[in-house]
């Protein structure tokens, strides 16, 4: 293990691995081809990474022309990324409230639209403000939470298109899969064509003109042609599986000291409700992480295992805010001040963090956005100091 007396590796701590995202990086690209540019999704966070160091690594990627822009979900964070020093496109894809248009305009972002008011109101901004601003109209194939209906495109595209004058610039169109990670891909490809034809339904010049886009990680690694210009990766660049054949690179690993290591007799009980009971002299240890930390409370009764010196051991009794329970019975070289894995690779062991999600009942991207801020993150590999 790396060097344990810094003080960010002390207690509990991310370790992100910005090759591992770079790799993960490169996959979607070979799978989506070269004429297709990535919009790295970067939202909460960069899932919980850090967004200025994940999206300072993916801007500095040679092999990736640049991303055409990255993909937010709130104004807020479009802003945190021009206070990094980002000045490509930053598209915000979840609906934006009214109040916030100035200051999106003011940071020069990309709004997405579900509706014709929210249009309106970008054109009334753009002309306030003389400035230029484009936007992106979603289309809801089956979502259902946002999107302009997918069957009245003739409609709603003519309107949009002519709000669309002056300085307000339909710039793009796009769709979002519900299932793209599921083992049938029927659903898919039906939103793909219910998309397709609702962008045939526009007005001729808006078609020619806009980029269109649809493909989340899992579907621009399992429907390769599938997608339109550009494609929208989230998970898959910070490690988790989305359900394709292709396994992404370990990015995330979530660490934590033994910060005690105690003999107790059959019959000893640990942790709120004492719901663990030794049934035999065990050897237990005490780690400096708990649910305060985001490991979900969830684990301790889905069977939850940590990794220490390459060793799976399983997490007994409550995970509580500040610590975690295991029993090191059967490793008995474990000592205090040991590093334990409660996702990522400790040799030849690993917990994916797709693993750990399903051992109590959630999806990798919830165990990520869920990593709290008292947690640092450590960055391993090379980390570009600007965009
Ligand atoms: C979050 C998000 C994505 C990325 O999805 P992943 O499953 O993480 O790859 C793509 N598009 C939109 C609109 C999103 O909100």
């Amino acid at each position: 293990m790396s060097d344990p007396s810094t003080t960010s590796r002390s207690r509990a701590w991310v370790e992100v691995s910005l090759d591992g995202l770079r790799e993960n990086a490169l996959a979607v690209q070979r799978a989506v081809g070269p004429g297709v540019r990535l919009v790295p999704m970067v939202k909460a966070d960069a899932y919980g990474l850090g967004l200025g160091a994940v999206a300072r690594a993916l801007a500095a990627m040679p092999a990736l022309e640049g991303p055409w822009a990255f993909g937010v979900a709130a104004v807020a964070e479009g802003e945190t990324l021009r206070a990094l020093g980002w000045r490509g496109r930053t598209l915000v894809f979840a609906p934006a409230p009214h109040d916030e248009f100035h200051r999106a305009a003011d940071a020069g972002l990309t709004l997405c639209f579900s509706d014709e008011q929210s249009v309106r109101l970008w054109a009334e901004v753009a002309a306030a403000t003389g400035r230029d601003l484009p936007f992106h109209a979603e289309v809801d194939t089956g979502m259902g939470r946002a999107g302009f209906p997918w069957d009245r495109a003739a409609a709603w595209g003519a309107h949009v298109a002519s709000l669309a004058r002056g300085r307000l610039r339909w710039e793009g169109v796009y769709t979002h899969f519900h299932s793209a990670d599921e083992p049938d891909l029927a659903a898919t490809d039906r939103q793909w064509e219910r998309f397709r034809s609702a962008v045939a339904a526009l007005p001729a010049d808006v078609r020619t003109g806009v980029v269109v886009h649809s493909a989340n990680s899992a579907a621009a690694l399992r429907r390769e042609g599938l997608g339109g210009d550009l494609a929208r990766p989230g998970i898959f660049l910070y490690g988790g599986a989305a359900g394709a054949q292709q396994r992404p690179a370990p990015v995330a690993a979530v660490r934590a000291r033994v910060v005690l290591v105690r003999e107790v007799p059959a019959g000893w009980t640990v942790g709120y409700g004492a719901t663990y009971t030794a049934r035999r002299p065990e050897r237990w240890g005490t780690l400096s992480i708990g649910y305060g930390d985001g490991i979900p409370r969830a684990l301790s009764t889905g069977g939850g295992e940590v990794l220490v010196r390459g060793r799976r051991v399983p997490i007994i009794g409550r995970i509580s805010m500040d610590v975690t329970t295991v029993d090191l019975t059967d490793v008995p070289e474990v000592e205090v001040g040991d590093v334990a894995t409660l996702v990522g690779r400790d040799d030849p062991e690993e917990i994916t963090v797709d693993e750990a999600a399903a051992r109590c009942g959630t999806i990798s991207y919830e165990i990520l956005t869920g990593l709290t801020g008292r947690l640092p993150r450590v960055y391993l590999g090379s980390e570009p100091r600007g965009f």
